[in-house]
């Protein structure tokens, strides 16, 4: 199942998020696509609130995963943006979050297409300038 939405300021994608968080079920994976800046983190932020987390959520992109456990479910952000190898994933024990009880959200999924969970929520945000700067179309697919 594919939907497409769109939004026009920062906090109607933070709503986006805010509905996925609040419907999220124990071991769902998100996988977050698209270019810096165009609103991967405003989602999560509302990931994040639909689950009921209160702590402030930044992008984890020197750990590559921040873990809150306050809750509705332990949630597990990743940015992989700094990946050099898929290995570095082991090391920080992605499969256990991955296949865990929580719900992650990964940023920058692409990265590391092939240790992706084969279930998984794909979100894809995209801007179009011809839209305004404030515009991004965002496409929320159920794979497989
Ligand atoms: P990313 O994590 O994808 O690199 P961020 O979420 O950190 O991006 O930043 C997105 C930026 O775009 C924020 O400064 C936000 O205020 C701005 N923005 C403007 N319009 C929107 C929109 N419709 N949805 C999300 N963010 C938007
Ligand atoms: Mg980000």
């Amino acid at each position: 199942m594919k939907e497409i939405f769109e939004t026009f300021k920062p906090e109607e994608t933070f709503h986006l998020g805010f509905q996925m968080g609040k419907e999220a079920t124990p071991g769902q994976v998100v996988t977050l696509e698209g270019d810096l800046g165009v609103g991967k983190t405003v989602f999560t932020q509302g990931v994040a609130k639909g689950l009921e987390i209160e702590e402030p959520i930044c992008s984890p992109t020197f750990t590559i995963v921040q873990v809150y456990e306050e809750g509705r479910l332990p949630f597990y952000h990743f940015d992989v943006y700094r990946i050099g190898d898929v290995e570095e994933m082991d090391e920080i024990g992605y499969e256990d979050y991955v296949y865990g009880d929580g719900v992650s959200m990964i940023e920058w999924a692409n990265l590391i297409e092939e240790i992706l969970p084969e279930h998984r929520t794909a979100v894809k945000i995209e801007k179009d300038p011809s839209r305004g700067f404030d515009y991004r179309r965002i496409t929320i697919e159920q794979i497989p």
